[in-house]
């Protein structure tokens, strides 16, 4: 085989895709009540009532996958100033903190065999405020975001922001790609990519908390979701990891 000094081999190691909220972080800090509180806010701010903002907020979710991307198309507002006013105003600190069981996790990791990345609908900088509250910054070597400035992002559950992570990771067999998300349609859109292992985080206790529509809605099934999913397996604790998927782990 002739390869020249130019020519970069491919990272022939699985790689595991982390979601960051909700699951990289317990959902009982209700860091995404916050977020929707600022978000319905944000709505109220641009001139609606409550009533509208709270349909429309509701509708951009199920439509777009995020708010944000409806405001955009629709309000034309700014992007960046919306992300200042929404998880830029979070006070993370307070809500999150370092979980030794969390790092320990991904320090277990093989890293010899396996690559951990985070993969977020969240922008970079709340994506990367998280990562450092929690201290996992050393233990996450790729991070794929919603780019807010680009105008038509795309993001979480739609093909081509899967499409864009692995090219980012630079892979191109969607075999080699485990994924974890605490959002059921998420799930369903890896798997549709030929993700191999995917784990829907259903946190444990969290049904007595009251999480609103939009939570009852991550927790639904996309419609025409494959009804056989040998690959997809519900966790309720992240360390169910290291029994589903041993093969990730050090010996
Ligand atoms: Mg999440």
């Amino acid at each position: 085989m002739s390869t020249t000094t130019t020519e970069s081999v491919e990272d022939d190691r699985l790689i595991v895709w982390f979601d960051i909220d909700n699951t990289l972080y317990s959902a009982s800090s209700r860091i995404s009540h916050a977020m929707g509180r600022r978000i319905h806010a944000y709505f109220v701010q641009l001139g609606h009532t409550h009533e509208e903002a709270s349909e429309l907020h509701l509708r951009y979710y199920i439509q777009y996958g995020l708010a944000i991307r409806g405001l955009v198309r629709h309000h034309d507002i700014d992007p960046l100033d919306f992300d200042r006013q929404c998880d830029g105003s979070l006070p993370l600190e307070d809500m999150i903190k370092f979980n030794p069981k969390t790092h320990k996790l991904l320090e277990d990791i093989d890293r010899t065999k396996v690559r951990v990345w985070a993969l977020t609908n969240a922008y970079r900088p709340h994506a990367q405020r998280v990562l450092r509250i929690l201290q996992l910054e050393d233990l996450i070597e790729g991070l794929v975001f919603c780019d807010y400035e680009m105008e038509d992002f795309v993001c979480k559950p739609e093909p081509e922001f899967y499409q864009l992570a692995m090219k980012k990771a630079g892979i191109t067999d969607p075999s080699k790609c485990y994924f974890v998300d605490d959002n059921r349609a998420n799930i369903d859109g890896a798997w549709a990519q030929g993700w191999s292992k995917c784990a829907h985080f259903c946190e444990r206790g969290l049904e007595a908390m009251e999480g609103g529509r939009i939570k009852e809605i991550e927790k639904e099934r996309a419609v025409g979701a494959a009804e056989e999913e040998k690959g997809v397996e519900i966790i309720t604790d992240l360390e169910d990891l290291r029994v589903l998927w041993p093969e990730i782990f050090k010996k």
